[in-house]
Parts: structure tokens; sequence; C-alpha cells
């Protein structure tokens, strides 16, 4: 499936490719905050249709996570990292696609806060 995602205002627009399985919830002092529920992808599922800067970056702990969010309207739609074998991924927020049920996807429970 292709989805569509993008922040509030626009600045920031994306689609990716790929099946959504389940949706992870974190309790980490930014995703708690943020309230985002996420969607882990390889990074080249995903294809920005707006220029890579049009998003801030925000790094905080190890700075292993790029938490991207439009400076306008402030909304988190993705992140970027890499998976412990090193390959690039990305960070859906699922709250920021369209035209998804979001009711119907399990979520998952992950304690960040004690990582
Ligand atoms: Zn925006």
């Amino acid at each position: 499936m292709n989805y569509q995602g993008s922040c509030h205002c626009g600045r920031v627009a994306f689609e990716v490719e790929g099946t959504i399985d389940s949706g992870l919830s974190c309790n980490c002092s930014m995703c708690g905050r943020k309230g985002s529920l996420l969607w882990f992808v390889p990074r080249d599922q995903m294809r920005l249709k707006t220029p890579e800067d049009a998003a801030s970056t925000y790094l905080f702990n190890k700075h292993v996570i790029r938490h991207r969010f439009c400076p306008v309207c402030g909304i988190h739609p993705y992140g970027e990292g890499t998976d412990p074998k090193g390959n690039p991924i990305a960070a859906i927020n699922l709250r920021c696609l369209e035209d998804i049920d979001l009711a119907a996807i399990p979520v998952h429970e992950y304690d960040g806060k004690s990582k």
C-alpha cells in the first residue's frame, strides 16, 4: 500500500510504501509529549515530496534519532535513524497519514522511558 503523509500545514509532505502491521506507542520523554504512534519502515520506502530542509531537526539523548518536525505548524510527521544493523529507517507518525483507520491498527506499548 502507498500512503500519503504530511504535517498540518503541508510544508512537509511525503509518501510511504508498505503494510502497516502495528503502531508503537512509546513513553519516552519525547514520544510521550508528542503522542505520536510510530511505524518503522526502511528509509527508502519513504519518499519526501517536499524539500529535505522543509522539516527542522531535533536531537536529544544519544542523537541516534533525527526527530523531524515542521517549523511552521509544529507537527512531527516522521523521524529518521538506523536499525541495529545500520540500515537507514524512518519512523512514520501514523497520526500524520491520510485515509487510514487508526482504531483498527494494533498498538504496542514500548517502554522507552526505562531504556
Ligand atoms: Zn507544517
